[in-house]
């Protein structure tokens, strides 16, 4: 700081004597007053901001208008879509009205989302299509590598690492970001009994997230895990964040028919009159079965939106394949574009790759690595052709050869 005894706050005109500290810039002084009331001019805006953001949400978007949206790129799910469709309407309206009458009496709960269903699904695509559509920061974190803090692992802080990454360390950005949480019954407790050993993946790390999910300020370690102890901590406010969790809940069904004391196997039986679907126990999920599966009620509590997710059949399955925005066959016929090649397919292709998606019981994630199996060769040789050719079709022939040469027909025995 300057000795001179005549320097002023550049901004206030202040002497030095009435401030209890001036900081020297290149070309001026600042005093503490100054920079407090800077500050709050900042953090007010950066509220407005958000307000502003989720008003502007909320004009552009409907619940039938994000489901429109989501219909472009997850085939089916229409239960699902409906659900998140209302939770992430609902979500705007919470931090649109927070921020503009904080001491009204009636607070919006969070609206948290659960999604149950078998992996490759959609889940993830679904809150991946949702972070597109809003344009806000997204990440992903597997419940799997979490442990309570203390442990080998990584501390439930982390997810929110990933989430600043991904906003490019914008905190505010990162506020009204999105973070899918993968695998979550995975941490479910692990028998009715509380262990007598510890359980540090299971429970522990329940009561981690809670504090991360229910909105409060928490420290986030800026590289993520432990390796960096003098790293300085940035505050990130969870209050906007959305969390979306998913898992596939092995077994689960069995705990639903048994609530509803009915098995799983069987004639469709009659309860209360209604006709129950026993091959898709999944859609009468209610929370009391993610507490028997082994969720504690304070995490469910904080999860209030649960919704199901279908397994995936033939047709749905044949629908994936090309009519998405982001289409796996529209994928590859892009890029054959930029060689100068039209790539089709034949209808009989198209199901030939599904057929085999069924029977090696790959889903729809082994649409991809099947079409990757039976385009690799052409995809080898294209590029280096003298002169591509104008177009290449695709017969069944041809994609049966392929396959049955890749290593992917392995599965088969497996
Ligand atoms: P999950 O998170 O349920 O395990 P993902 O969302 O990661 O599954 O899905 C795996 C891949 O399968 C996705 O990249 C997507 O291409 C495809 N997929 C799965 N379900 C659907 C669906 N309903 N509609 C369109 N594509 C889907």
């Amino acid at each position: 700081m300057a000795k001179n005894p005549n320097i002023k706050c550049s901004f206030c005109d202040r002497d030095k004597k009435d401030a209890k500290m001036l900081i020297a810039g290149i070309n001026g002084h600042i005093c503490d007053v100054c920079v407090a009331q800077a500050f709050k001019i900042i953090s007010t805006e950066a509220d407005q901001e958000q307000q502003t953001f989720a008003e502007e949400a909320l004009n552009l978007l409907k619940p039938s208008g994000i489901k429109k949206f989501l219909d472009d790129y997850v085939i089916g799910q229409d239960d699902a879509k409906k659900v998140i469709s209302v939770a992430v309407y609902n979500h705007f309206k919470r931090i649109s009205k927070s921020a503009k009458v904080e001491k009204d009496e009636i607070e919006i709960d969070k609206s948290n989302l659960i999604l149950v269903g078998e992996t490759g699904t959609g889940k993830t695509l679904m809150a991946r299509s949702i972070a597109k559509l809003l344009n806000v920061p997204f990440c992903i974190a597997d419940a799997t590598v979490l442990t309570e803090a203390g442990y080998v692992g990584e501390d439930v802080e982390s997810v929110l690492t990933r989430l600043l990454q991904a906003a490019d360390y914008n905190v505010k950005a990162a506020e009204r970001g999105i973070v899918f949480i993968d695998e979550l019954d995975k941490i479910a407790r692990k028998g009715d009994n509380p262990s007598i050993t510890r359980d540090v993946s299971g429970e522990g790390v329940q009561q981690g997230l809670l504090k991360l999910l229910e909105g409060s300020i928490v420290n986030v370690p800026p590289q993520g895990g432990r390796k960096h102890p003098e790293a300085k901590m940035i505050q990130v406010n969870t209050k906007n964040i959305l969390f979306i969790c998913g898992g596939a809940f092995v077994g689960i069904e069995k705990i639903i028919a048994k609530r509803m004391n009915t098995q799983a196997v069987g004639y469709s039986a009659s309860l209360d009159n209604e006709e129950i679907d026993k091959d898709n126990f999944l859609q009468y999920i209610i929370p009391q079965d993610l507490k028997s599966f082994g969720l504690i009620p304070e995490l469910i509590g904080r999860l209030p939106v649960l919704t199901y997710l279908n397994p995936l059949d033939a047709k749905t399955l044949r629908r994936i394949l090309t009519e998405p925005k982001n289409a796996l066959i529209k994928q590859y016929q892009y890029l054959f574009e930029m060689e100068g090649t039209e790539l089709e397919f034949d209808e009989e292709v198209l199901d030939y790759i599904v057929e085999k998606a069924v029977e090696y019981k790959l889903g729809a994630r082994g649409l991809r690595s099947l079409c990757e199996a039976v385009m690799l060769d052409i995809m080898y040789d294209l590029p280096s052709e003298v002169k591509a050719p104008k177009k290449f079709t695709l017969t069944l022939d041809y994609a049966k050869e392929r396959l049955q040469r890749s290593t992917i027909s392995r599965l088969k025995a497996a």
